[in-house]
């Protein structure tokens, strides 16, 4: 009979899994550990909304009254160090240990910095206090280089030209998120940058940085030097996974656990972008950094405490929004064989779908969250479709998983 859970790092898996918790009726004691000193809030907004207004409207996910309602502790500014199961403990870095029948772990991950390119004027976009501290450098005429158009660089661009910023984006790759999207849909999202006015440079790099009071200089791989206001680094993540380090949890390319949250530790489960989770439709282990597989993970590993079964087995999915245009991708696929387009590139409304051996593996869309709901149900139900049928926006995509179907 479990009576005490520790849910460690304070963001949205652990808000997530605090909920389900007590929703499925667990009344024993619930406590966050989490090192930032912010109760649970989302981050997506960090780059968009939040990242523009500064309105903190809507941002938090568990409340003061919720916790007190729902006899929720929050311990916030501490960190975790290690878990000890056997003792059936949590360890904090400030010393001394907190009881747990079970814990979560959900660290998450924090932004990668680049060698030497650090500096007062140098951001990196993880937490709260890094929107807040670059929202100071958005003002109309300023000058921002953003370094990296994955999707986070990518939503930088797009907020700091909301704000009547001129942006530079410089990016290693022939075309944004090629490695993703594939070099056909990644120059879709290079025309998207630039017909809003985005200097985008491919295959260019920063080399170093020399700031001063007035500004930051920037020397990129081009031999170029560029002047500007603010540099945004946007290349990625490290993984919080000390704390399943330092217990003797199995870290492979993130914490692995199957698609209930259990770690290879009993009583010990995991969830949100450290972890890399079994996924039986696609037989292999994922790991995602994104709103929807955390929570789903958190609900699932929440419930497996609670002796309920709720795998998360549902294909990825995420959103990124730039320019006011919608982008969403669901699934998971590293290399396929056809990419079929339905609706129009060009006016930015289509949802482009990724083929293996005519089954849907992953789809990608601007303004088209009906059409990916629909790749979504076909990548679950892995029947080769007829790519003819995919195009023609007469066809309804749920009646493709249908016995008989064109
Ligand atoms: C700027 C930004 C924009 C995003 N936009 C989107 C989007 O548009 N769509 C989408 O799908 N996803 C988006 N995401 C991704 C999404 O927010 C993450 O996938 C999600 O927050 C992951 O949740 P998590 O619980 O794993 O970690 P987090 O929410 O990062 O929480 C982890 C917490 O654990 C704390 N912690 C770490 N180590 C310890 C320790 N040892 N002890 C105690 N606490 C610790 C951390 O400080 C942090 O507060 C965005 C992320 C960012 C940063």
């Amino acid at each position: 009979m479990l009576s005490d859970i520790v849910l460690i790092g304070a963001g949205q898996s652990a808000a997530v899994a605090a909920r389900t918790l007590r929703r499925h009726g667990f009344d024993g004691r619930i406590e966050i550990i989490g090192a930032e000193p912010d109760p649970p809030y989302q981050r997506p907004p960090l780059s968009k909304e939040y990242l523009e207004s500064g309105d903190p409207e809507g941002l938090f996910l568990l409340t003061e009254p919720w916790c007190a309602e729902k006899d929720v502790r929050l311990r916030l500014g501490e960190r975790v160090s290690g878990i000890d199961p056997a003792a059936g403990r949590v360890l904090l870095a400030s010393g001394g240990s907190v009881r747990a029948d079970a814990a979560l772990i959900a660290t998450g991950a924090r932004a990668r910095t680049l060698p030497g390119i650090t500096g007062e004027r140098v951001h990196t976009l993880r937490t709260k206090h890094d929107a807040d501290r670059l929202r100071e450098y958005l003002r109309p005429g300023a000058r921002i280089v953003v370094i990296g158009a994955g999707f986070i660089g990518s939503e930088v661009a797009s907020t700091a030209r909301a704000k009547g910023a001129e942006v530079v984006l410089l990016d290693a790759l022939e075309t944004p998120l090629r490695h993703v999207l594939g070099a056909e849909m990644g120059e879709v999202c290079a025309s998207l940058h630039r017909a809003n006015g985005v200097e985008l440079r491919p295959r260019e790099t920063v080399e170093s940085v020399t700031e001063s009071s007035t500004g930051i200089g920037v020397l990129t791989s081009g031999h170029r030097w560029i002047d500007a206001d603010a540099v945004v680094v946007g290349t990625g993540v490290e993984l919080n996974v000390d704390v399943a380090t330092a217990s003797g949890i199995e870290v492979n390319g993130g914490i692995v656990v199957d698609e209930c949250g259990r770690t290879s530790v009993p009583s010990v489960f995991a969830a949100g972008d450290a972890a890399s989770r079994y996924h039986p439709l696609f037989g292999e282990h994922i790991r995602g950094e994104h709103f929807d597989s955390a929570s789903r993970l958190a609900t699932a590993a929440a419930n497996a405490m609670l002796g309920r079964h709720a795998a998360a087995v549902d294909p990825p999915w995420f959103w990124s929004d730039q320019y006011g245009v919608n982008l969403q991708y669901t699934g998971h696929a590293r290399e396929w064989d056809e990419l079929v387009i339905r609706g129009s590139v060009a006016e930015l409304d289509f949802c482009a779908f990724y083929l293996v051996g005519g089954v849907v593996r992953a789809a990608f869309a601007a303004d088209r969250g009906g059409d990916v709901m629909g790749a979504k149900e076909l990548i679950a139900c892995g029947r080769a479709v007829n790519p003819a049928a995919l195009r023609d926006e007469d066809t309804d995509l749920l009646e493709l998983t249908m016995d008989g179907a064109r």
